[in-house]
């Protein structure tokens, strides 16, 4: 039954692909999901500066230190984006410009986008 075995082996590799594709799909999702919801948190966080400095030019009142918490809060929400957006670019099988943050091919010498030289890769898959 050799046919047979090679049918079902066939079958169970698509179930097996199909499954791991449905998996990718899904993390991918989350992370995008992630992603919006920093960026949303990151404009937030801006308007409060916006306002904050507003408030300080408008009626004198000193909100430093409170800006210079949210300026933090900023890095450290940015931080979380650009490494969002750094796996994303990884399950495409690419990655991010150091230069000009663009998707470029993980293979790329050179940016296409703004001509950076790229650094030596150190995926163990190529
Ligand atoms: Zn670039």
């Amino acid at each position: 039954m050799k046919l047979w075995d090679d049918v079902t082996k066939a079958a169970s590799d698509a179930a097996t692909m199909a499954a791991k594709k449905t998996s990718e799909l899904t993390a991918a999702a989350k992370l995008k999901y992630k992603l919006h919801t920093e960026q949303t948190r990151l404009s937030v966080i801006y308007e409060k500066i916006g306002r904050l400095y507003y408030d300080s030019i408008k009626s004198g009142v000193d909100n430093t230190a409170k800006i210079a918490e949210l300026t933090a809060e900023v890095d450290a929400v940015s931080a979380e984006i650009a490494s969002c957006t750094a796996k994303l670019a990884d399950m495409k099988r690419k990655r991010l410009c150091p230069a000009c943050n663009a998707e470029i091919a993980k293979d790329s010498i050179y940016c296409p986008r703004c001509g950076a030289k790229q650094p030596a890769s150190t995926d163990p898959q190529e």
